[in-house]
């Protein structure tokens, strides 16, 4: 069952309590920081007097996962878009290829992974709405079916025509997304890409890519090699440095 979230930049009172929230979920190290890093993974910011909110949005065909040429990014069929680091070589090909500019890298870190809003997928495995959503004082963030949440939006612009832009974001958007956006003024003052393709840009890399079978498996091997080196110094270097 895909779920997903809808957030409406009507109803954001920016009190920044999701962003808090998510951070405690998932472990996140410091303070939630003005732009998505690989340590806040969501932000709430200020733009044409209203609240837009920036987090992954869990695409229904994700690019980040069908450029990974190790598999470290996947759909999940509840909706997440979930990362396994242990999988990750820190090619950054996700970084490059995601349409919403959603994976962060850990500059800071000697064998950096990547960074991003997972959907809460532990919680939302067990039928449980994401950090984010729970702690929403304004039905702001809500979770749920992706098809209800749908047919929410609809019905907030039909009572609200006036305060509403006629567009629900991510029904269409490249392809589809499990995170919807309403807002009150066009979406890209919010920061949001407009006029992206309806088409999903993951098909169209792997119409590409599955022109050039021999470069993508060979190129792959060749950097899960620098991973797998760079790995191995790491574990050396610590080991040396326990003794
Ligand atoms: S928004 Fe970017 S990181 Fe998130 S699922 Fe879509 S392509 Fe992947
Ligand atoms: S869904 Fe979970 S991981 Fe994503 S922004 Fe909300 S709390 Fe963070
Ligand atoms: S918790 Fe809700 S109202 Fe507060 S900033 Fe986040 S989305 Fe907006």
């Amino acid at each position: 069952m895909a779920m997903g979230l809808l957030f409406d930049a009507v109803k954001c009172i920016g009190c920044e309590a999701c962003a808090s929230a998510c951070k405690e979920q998932n472990h996140l190290p410091g303070p939630v920081e003005e732009h998505t890093t690989a340590y806040t993974w969501t932000t709430v910011k200020s733009k044409e007097g209203v609240f837009s909110r920036t987090l992954c949005m869990h695409c229904e065909v994700p690019t980040c996962a069908s450029v990974c040429p190790v598999g470290a990014l996947k759909k999940t069929p509840e909706g997440p878009v979930v990362y396994d680091a242990k999988k990750c070589m820190g090619c950054r090909y996700c970084m490059m290829a995601c349409p919403f500019d959603v994976p962060k890298y850990q500059w800071d870190r000697p064998v950096p992974i990547i960074g991003k809003c997972i959907l809460c997928e532990s919680k939302v495995k067990k039928g449980e709405p994401t950090a984010c959503a729970s702690v929403c004082p304004a039905e702001a963030t809500i979770f749920g079916k992706r098809e209800d949440l749908i047919k929410e939006a609809r019905s907030r612009i039909e009572q609200h025509p006036g305060e509403y832009q006629d567009h629900i974001y991510g029904l269409t958007e490249a392809g589809g997304t499990a995170v919807l956006m309403l807002s009150s003024v066009p979406f890209g003052k919010l920061g949001l890409k407009e006029n992206l393709p309806s088409e999903p840009p993951a098909l169209r890399t792997w119409q590409v890519l599955s022109n050039i079978p021999d470069f993508v498996a060979l190129w792959a091997l060749f950097l899960y090699g620098i991973h797998w080196i760079t790995a191995r110094r790491s574990d050396v270097a610590k080991a040396e440095g326990s003794k």
